[in-house]
């Protein structure tokens, strides 16, 4: 049910294995999606049903999500990279946590997970 999408700046940054959504037995309890941790400089997939949201490597603050965070964004692309429930990434570009410039890109990646 879920899917992994990958994210790359013209900095160097990357991170090739973002979840998005949940899994067969999980999908009622956990929605990950990709969300920038100021305090980590670094995007992480966070479990948006989860109050209050957590950076997974124990970062302090709050990770922001970047589908529910327009600020983020500042060049809507006209593609999606995901849409799951209506929360979408789209192909435009992102604030990147690493090097704060509005270069990083997320990418669509063809595996699955149940
Ligand atoms: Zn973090
Ligand atoms: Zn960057």
């Amino acid at each position: 049910m879920g899917h992994f999408i990958s994210a790359s700046c013209t900095c160097g940054y990357s991170n090739e294995h973002l979840s998005i959504g949940g899994g067969m037995l999980t999908f009622t309890t956990v929605c990950d999606h990709p969300a920038y941790c100021a305090a980590g400089r670094h995007v992480v997939a966070v479990n948006l049903m989860e109050q209050p949201i957590t950076c997974p490597e124990g970062c302090a603050g709050t990770p922001l999500p970047y589908c529910k965070t327009p600020s983020l964004q500042i060049k809507r692309g006209k593609g999606l990279v995901s849409d799951w429930d209506g929360l979408k990434i789209n192909t435009g570009l992102y604030k990147c946590p690493r090097c704060e410039a509005y270069s990083l890109q997320f990418h669509e990646k063809h595996a699955y997970f149940d």
